[in-house]
This record gives C-alpha cells, sequence and structure tokens, in this order.
C-alpha cells in the first residue's frame, strides 16, 4: 500500500450502488435512493436504492428458494469450500480499493482499515471454507438396539444486520459460517457504511456463489431492517450494532415467527489498570490506542480506564501523552491515527456526551471538541475526561465515539466492583504483574473477553460474544457455527 495508489483509487467517482437480488442488480421497487454522504468532507459520494419492504420481501424469497432447491446447501462441501476460497482470494486481491471504498464512506483510517477491513474478511471467510468439510455429526452413545445420530444441518434462511463501524469485518463474520454451512443469506449494511459490503457480496457472485444463495438489500432499518425482522421466512437473525434496535429484533421475532435472534450489542469495557503492571508506559500507549483508534467505533473500545489511585494522576498524564501523538485528519492520508467520525449525527451525539460528563463533575483532560470543520467533514478530538463516578452517564452508557472516561480504584475488589457496575459485558483488560491477580481478575470481571496486559488483537481463532446486554451468541472461531446449524436427532431402533 502506498500513498499514490490510495489517491489514485479516491480520485475515482462512485456510481450508484442497487440491491443485489437474485444475482442481479435491482433498483428500489418504487425507484427510491438515499444520498451517501463522505465524512472525510461531508460530500454526496454516491445514492444507493432505499429499499422498501417489497424489495425485502423479494430477497428473501429469493433466498429461500435458492435454500430449498439445495443449489447451494445440497453441493458437496468441497465444492462450497472452492467458491468461498475463490471468493476470499477476489477480496484480498481488491483489497486496497474495496478498502478505500469503505473509508470514503465510513471515516476508518486507512491504516486500519486495510488490516480490519479486507484484510480480516477475506481471513475469515477462509478460515470457515477450510472449516466446513471438518465439521462432523455424532453418534450418542445409546444402548446396543438404537443408533442415534446428531446431524448439523443449515438452519435456512439467515438475515444479516450488520452496523457501520467495520462492515466488511463484522458481514463476514456473519456471512463465513452462515455460507459455510449451507444457509442463504439475506444481508441489510448500514445506511451509512454499505458500499465496501457491497461490493464484497458482488465479489462473491463472480467467485461463483449460486444466484439468490446472497442477496443485498440496502435501506433504512426501520423500514427493510424491520420487514427483516418481522419476516415469517427468515430463520435466523445475526446482529450487530445497538441495544436499541437488539431489543427490536427481539420484539419482531416474537410477533412474527420466534426465529432466533443473535445479538452483539454494545460494551462500555473497563481498561484496569494497577500499580504493579509490567510497563506502564506501554499500558498507556495501548490504553490510547484501544479508545481511540476508529475514532473510538470499535464495540470493543476500552472506554472507561480504572486506574489504582496511587498511580492516577501519572498514568492519566501518561494516556495523555500517548494520545496527543495520534494525527486526527484525513482517513485516506498514512500519516493519519485516527479518521472522522462516521456522521454528522455520530459526532454530535458524542459531543453531547461531553457535555454531560462535565454537568455531572467530570473534568476534561484532554479534548472535547470538534476539529478540522473546514474540511466539512466530521472529526473530534480524542477526549479524556476524569472524575467519572460509578453512576456517571459515562460509566452506564455507551458513547461509540473518542470519549474515555477515568475513574480511580484503590482496592482489586473495588476494581471488580467498578468494572461489573455496568449493564454490558463485552470486553475489558487487567494490566498487572501479579499472576493470581490476573487470573482473578478473568474469573471476576463479567465479559466476553479479557485482556491481561494487552487491549484488543483477539483473532479469529477465539469466539467474541458478550454477556449482559452486551448480546448473546458468538462471533469469530469454529464456536460461531452453533448459529448457523439446527441440531436434528436420528433415533434409529436396529
Ligand atoms: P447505530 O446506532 O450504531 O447505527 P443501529 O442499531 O441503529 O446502530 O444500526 C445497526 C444496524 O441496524 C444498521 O444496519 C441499521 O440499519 C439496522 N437497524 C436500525 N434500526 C433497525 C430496525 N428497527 N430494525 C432492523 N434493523 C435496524
Amino acid at each position: 500500500m502506498d500513498q499514490q495508489q490510495i489517491d489514485t483509487f479516491r480520485a475515482q467517482p462512485v456510481s450508484a450502488f442497487s440491491h443485489l437480488i437474485d444475482g442481479k442488480h435491482v433498483p428500489a421497487s418504487d425507484g427510491g435512493t438515499m444520498d451517501i454522504i463522505s465524512p472525510i468532507d461531508g460530500q454526496v459520494l454516491t445514492t444507493t436504492a432505499k429499499g422498501t419492504t417489497a424489495d425485502m420481501e423479494a430477497a428473501i424469497a429469493s433466498a429461500r428458494a435458492a435454500f430449498e432447491d439445495g443449489r447451494w446447501a445440497g453441493q458437496p462441501p468441497a465444492a462450497r469450500k472452492k467458491v468461498l476460497l475463490k471468493w476470499a482470494d477476489l477480496i484480498e486481491a481488491n483489497a486496497l480499493e474495496l478498502a478505500v471504498l469503505g473509508v470514503r464512506d465510513n471515516g476508518t483510517e486507512i491504516g486500519m482499515a486495510i488490516k480490519a477491513e479486507p484484510g480480516s474478511a477475506a481471513g475469515t471467510i477462509r478460515y470457515y471454507a477450510e472449516a466446513l468439510d471438518k465439521i462432523y455429526g455424532e453418534i450418542a452413545p445409546t444402548s446396543s438396539d438404537i443408533l442415534g445420530m446428531i446431524h448439523k444441518e443449515p438452519v435456512g434462511v439467515v438475515g444479516a444486520i450488520i452496523p457501520w463501524n467495520f462492515p466488511m469485518m463484522i458481514g463476514a463474520w456473519k456471512l463465513g459460517p452462515a455460507l459455510a454451512m449451507g444457509n442463504s443469506v439475506v444481508l441489510k449494511p448500514s445506511e451509512t457504511a454499505s458500499l465496501s459490503l457491497m461490493r464484497m457480496c458482488e465479489l462473491a457472485l463472480e467467485a461463483g456463489l449460486p444466484s439468490g444463495v446472497l442477496n443485498a438489500v440496502t435501506g433504512e432499518g426501520k423500514v427493510v431492517g424491520e420487514a427483516m425482522g418481522l419476516s415469517m421466512d427468515v430463520d435466523v437473525i445475526v446482529f450487530t450494532g445497538s441495544g436499541g434496535t437488539g431489543r427490536r429484533l427481539m420484539e419482531y421475532a416474537a410477533r412474527s415467527n420466534m426465529k432466533r435472534v443473535y445479538l452483539e450489542l454494545g460494551g462500555k469495557s473497563p481498561n484496569i489498570v494497577f500499580a504493579d503492571a509490567p510497563n506502564l508506559d506501554e499500558a498507556a500507549q495501548v490504553a490510547a490506542g484501544g479508545i481511540f483508534r476508529n475514532s473510538g467505533q470499535v464495540c470493543v473500545a476500552g472506554s472507561r480506564l480504572l486506574v489504582e489511585a496511587s498511580i492516577h494522576d501519572d498514568f492519566v498524564a501518561a494516556v495523555a501523552k500517548a494520545t496527543v501523538q495520534m494525527r486526527v485528519g484525513d482517513p485516506l492520508s498514512m500519516e493519519t491515527h485516527i479518521g472522522a467520525v462516521n456522521s454528522e449525527v455520530q459526532l454530535k451525539a458524542n459531543l453531547r456526551f461531553v457535555k454531560t460528563a462535565t454537568s455531572e463533575g467530570g473534568k476534561i483532560a484532554l479534548g472535547g471538541t470538534q476539529i478540522l470543520q473546514e474540511t466539512g467533514g466530521y472529526y473530534m478530538e480524542p477526549t479524556i475526561v476524569t472524575g467519572v463516578t460509578r453512576d456517571a452517564t459515562l460509566t452506564q452508557k455507551e458513547v461509540f465515539g473518542p470519549v474515555l472516561g477515568v475513574t480511580p480504584f484503590e482496592t482489586e475488589a473495588k476494581a471488580i466492583a467498578l468494572a461489573n457496575a455496568t449493564v454490558y459485558g463485552l470486553a475489558g483488560a487487567a494490566w498487572t504483574s501479579n499472576l493470581g491477580r490476573a487470573h482473578r481478575m478473568i474469573r471476576g470481571v463479567r465479559t466476553g473477553v479479557m485482556h491481561i496486559n494487552t487491549y484488543g488483537g483477539a483473532d479469529g481463532t477465539v469466539p467474541l460474544g458478550g454477556v449482559g446486554q452486551s448480546g448473546n451468541g458468538s462471533d469469530k472461531s469454529l464456536h460461531a457455527i452453533e448459529k448457523y446449524v439446527s441440531l436434528k436427532t436420528a433415533w434409529i431402533k436396529l
């Protein structure tokens, strides 16, 4: 990757996107389109189809037909594997173009996007392609006159609803295992980050995925997302996004066909630093990166810094020092460490959180304002707020922006109590040289992922899923496959 290549792709006009239904590009049934605004400069980048309920129903019908006639589920595993491996290769071959398109759409800094988006997506698709012919059924330990078999069958039609922070990576977390296990999929990307994911779906068709097996419908969550949620013909919904939408999806399921609903929701992840951390400078650097990369728009972001009181002031100063070295700006410049906030709506919400934090007694140690207004884009200074109490909004509510709240603690028990004082439980970290303490933190902090002496970077070999109101079910690793299969028992009298 070099700057010249990036600039070449950035200069290319982006043609209008339509839905992908039954292997074809299809406009909205009423011809509606949505402007796609680039957060880099606030300008219209292109348009996508503004889907209708009828569009979503057509996509679901196409997926259902594809599933029922076995054009994908009925293929031998080796054939499915070949298509998915080719898809991964195509994503990799087009990686920079996809990454730049995605950044123009959602504002993530290119250094992170190139790895986390096409890089990760290709790796994920390949992982599940390679796994699919290594998943066996089971024989139950029955008495000798019975054969008890447990088959793993595809569930049928999977609805996948994807957010805007890492559309390709999170899209692949759902599409990889869903397609590997033989399901058909209807995908709904986010309104504010759909383009790279739509391109990625086009590449799946190019790789040989039969028509109708993967359909993608753009449009508003409350229209096409709701139509998916209420469908009688979608068997499972997999979702990453906000708690509010997650709650709605469960309601839709209850009101329709009781489809399975798997949710990966927000977090308010505690990054806990003890005075006996092996390297406090490194901890400070990683703490800054762990909240501020991608402008804090990371579900596992370490947005609460809990610091042992004896080192509080020095450690906050070290995090601030590491933070000011991170350059905020044009996400398509390789010099940039922190790109744009995804949308104007999100930027305003972030700024409101800062205002609330100070009104509740928090002190701004760094940042706190919008910057680079002259670009027309949406940029915010990385912000550190100290003196955040247990009940403060900044402890209890996810910002999903570049805002770090800091709270001191005195004892290990108090650190655990503070860490567990929210409704969330997605990720967390503890920094300590004490092995016993590290294990007590792993056991004591209620999260899906607990890091020790690092933050982030857990790869595809381990699951990611939340507890509490951070969700249910896991993405990544072989465990993700459970969401995309049904167990069928065969009980045979011999
Ligand atoms: P955020 O606030 O971070 O954008 P959302 O939960 O609103 O999170 O968005 C995540 C995804 O959920 C997006 O693809 C969005 O279109 C979709 N979505 C939003 N509202 C609904 C809804 N009522 N039903 C189904 N999907 C929705």
